[in-house]
This record gives structure tokens, sequence and C-alpha cells, in this order.
């Protein structure tokens, strides 16, 4: 077998893997297998790998974490056109680059952020999707509003016309203490719940974005919306999660 050809059975083989696992949950759960969207975690991944993933996908939609792999691949993935989501962690002087690519920025998790994206939407007479990050597992190593504070950041963001706020995303705890996961995503769905009861003008809180290669079930169980998985369908990365995640709290 050609090294081609062996790629594109892995990654046939894995999304095969993945999608019986999501309607798996989804019986489990008793929810329709529609309610929940794949989205591929691409960081590290290339374009030529993306694209034959992507290819596999009823409603392609992937997900970045760096900037600058945001702009390199953002050009070149062409057909299928996926939804793109910015995934990780967002300094607000990339904000530009962002816009010019992300339907959707799944990490906002401050108020200062949310002002010059505003801003910069405003300049450019653009709208956006966004998520509000959660720390659910409030490790120091994660980005996110604290769960006590996640109602008032919802409240004050949705202030800004401009933006739209559609639900949350949190990343669970790593442990294999599947309580201690669940806990994660059920703090996710208290504050969505908090956040309706609110009637706040213009918010959204339709998608719960949680769940990923090693905890997706308990998540879709829980409400997920959108799940993101990468490992899974791409294998183990070269990377240590922490070069994405905490840049700057190291
Ligand atoms: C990398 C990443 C994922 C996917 O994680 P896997 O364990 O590889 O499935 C999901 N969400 C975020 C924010 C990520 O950075």
């Amino acid at each position: 077998m050609t090294e081609d050809s062996r790629v594109n059975n892995d990654l046939a083989q894995n999304m095969r893997v993945i999608n019986q696992r999501i309607e798996q949950a989804c019986v489990k759960a008793k929810r329709n297998r529609d309610e929940v969207r794949l989205l591929l975690a691409t960081k590290t991944v290339d374009v030529t790998r993306i694209e034959k993933a992507l290819a596999l996908m009823e409603k392609p939609l992937m997900g970045e974490n760096k900037v600058q792999e945001l702009e390199e691949k953002g050009p070149q993935l062409v057909e299928p056109r996926p939804d793109i989501h910015f995934i990780g962690h967002l300094q607000s002087n990339k904000i530009k680059h962002v816009l010019r690519w992300a339907e959707c920025i799944q990490s906002v998790d401050r108020l200062s952020l949310a002002k010059k994206l505003q801003n910069r939407l405003e300049f450019e007479h653009k709208h956006i999707d966004i998520l509000v990050q959660v720390n659910t597992s409030y490790e120091d190593s994660k980005f996110g509003i604290q769960p006590e504070q996640a109602v008032e950041l919802v409240k004050k963001i949705s202030q800004f016309d401009r933006i739209h706020i559609k639900g949350l995303m949190t990343i669970g705890l790593f442990s294999d203490d599947k309580d201690k996961v669940r806990a994660c995503f059920q703090r996710l769905v208290a504050i969505q719940q908090q956040v309706i009861a609110q009637k706040i003008p213009g918010v959204a809180m339709d998608e719960l974005s949680m769940g990923m290669s090693g905890d997706l079930e308990i998540a879709i169980e829980e409400g997920a919306t959108i799940i993101r998985v990468g490992t899974a369908i791409f294998g183990k990365r070269q990377y240590p999660d922490s070069y994405y995640w905490n840049e700057s709290k190291r």
C-alpha cells in the first residue's frame, strides 16, 4: 500500500469510528444524531490531510487554535470549503486575521477582547458569532472565564451589537475520573440555564461546544452540540497541548 492510500484509509477508518461513537452516545442519551456536530480540531495537521478528512463530512467544520496556522491553511482550503471556527486563545492584536477566516470564535473569555472585537467589526462593517469559553475545570493552565463570572460576562458582551453570542465552550478536565469530567460539562449546562433564565436580548444559548477525543461520549450525554476532535482522527500531535493552551500563562 502506498503511503498516501495508507493515510487515506486511516483517516476514513478513524472517521468511521468517531461517527459510530457519536451515534452510540446519541442513542444512549436519547438524542438525535443531527443535534451533534463534529468539528475537526486541526492544529498541527497539514492541509492535505485536513482536506481528506473534510471530504468525508457532510457539513465540513474545522477549528484552529493558532492564528498563524489559520492564515497558512485558510487560503488553501477551497474544496470542500469548510466552516472554520477559532478555538484557541486569541490575543487582541490578532483579531483582524481571525476575522478573515473564521465564522465563529469559540474562545471569547474576557470583556477586553470583546471590546476590541466590536471595534474591529465596526471598522470592517462585519458581524461575528462567538461562544463564551468557560474554565469549568478551574485549572490554572486553562483559559476561559471562571464559572461564577460567566453570566455577567455574557451580559456585558451582549451589549456589543456586532457580536452574536450563540452559546458556550469548555475544555473538560483531563482525568480518568469520569465523574469529574462530567461535572465540568454539567457546570457549563448550569451556566447555559442561568443565562437562558435571564432572557438577555440578542443572546442565544443553543450551542454547547464540549467534548474531545477522550470524553466526547460524556459530553454528548450532557448535551454537547459541537464536539471538537483531533487526536482520534489525525493521530497524536507532536507538540504538547500546553503549547496551544497556555502560551501566555507559562
Ligand atoms: C486540540 C483541541 C481539541 C481536540 O483535542 P483532542 O484530544 O486531540 O481530540 C479540542 N478543543 C481544543 C480547544 C483543542 O485545542
